[in-house]
């Protein structure tokens, strides 16, 4: 058999279409987790994994899992995937890519006619950006067992709808329970968050390390002149680092603004 290949134009033709769900005037996309669009995209990558055979099944935060049996069913899954939410000024690729590229991965075995042992997962996560609900990889964090389901579906967006309300209201409140059961290996394909590949003129690398940011936003009363402050601070640590060795370091920001349009960011 000739070493598999993925079919690059069908995964670029999948991520044309994809991004058009919330697409935005300047070319990228916006898809706020649990938002129509975010169901619309949720809707798309399930049809096209049961065209390539899957089964999926959907857990109660929401987390998608298309399935592609294995030899021996009885095995602990492969998976990967990624998420298909965006920020609120997203690009095309950022998660959507780690996302279809599984999704690709079993149109190629497929082609292919391979029955790999373990049964390989592609997964869409609930809610990585952390943007309308601010707890980032929300539905990964559940899975892992770092979050509770009551806390998350408690959290609410900045016009006070629950996250758990919005989840229904999609129709992604999913029967399956969260996390608890066995992985045999987890891959995310992701598009690089900074300019050092391209930099390099290089194509692809491995991360090494990753970092855990926590955001707070300070404001001060309002003083004299309606000046105010508004501090952003992120907290920076390497994965496993004590407490006492976080690393913080924070950005200031003034805004010469009235108070109420000071208030209301
Ligand atoms: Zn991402």
């Amino acid at each position: 058999m000739d070493d598999p290949r993925i079919n690059g134009e069908r995964l670029w033709a999948s991520l044309m279409e994809m991004a058009r769900i919330g697409a935005t005037p300047a070319g990228g996309v916006c898809r706020l987790t649990l938002s129509d669009f975010d169901k619309e995209a949720r809707d798309l990558f399930i049809a096209w994994c049961e065209d390539a055979g899957c089964a999926i099944s959907v857990d109660r935060i929401g987390n998608i899992f298309a399935r592609r049996a294995g030899g021996d069913d009885g095995l602990a899954p492969v998976m990967t995937g990624s998420h298909l939410d965006t920020q609120p000024t997203g690009g095309k690729f950022d998660g959507a890519y780690g996302v279809l590229a599984g999704l690709e991965v079993m149109r190629t075995l497929n082609d292919y006619g391979v029955e790999t042992k373990a049964p390989f997962e592609a997964i869409a996560w609930t809610n990585e950006e952390g943007c309308r609900f601010t707890t980032s990889m929300a539905g990964s964090g559940v899975f892992a067992g770092i979050y509770t389901i009551e806390d998350i579906r408690a959290s609410t967006d900045a016009d006070g709808l629950k996250f758990g309300e919005e989840l229904e209201r999609i129709g992604y409140a999913g029967a399956e329970p969260v996390g608890g059961r066995a992985v045999a290996a987890y891959f995310e394909a992701h598009i690089e968050q900074g300019p050092f590949l391209e930099a390099e003129n290089k194509t692809i690398g491995v991360v090494t390390g990753n970092n855990t940011p926590k955001r707070a936003m300070i404001e001060e009363p309002a003083v004299p002149g309606g000046k105010h402050v508004i501090a952003l601070l992120v907290a920076n640590a390497p994965l496993g680092a004590p407490v006492g060795a976080i690393f913080v370091r924070y950005v200031t920001m003034a805004f010469e603004q009235a108070p109420a349009q000071a208030a209301a960011r």
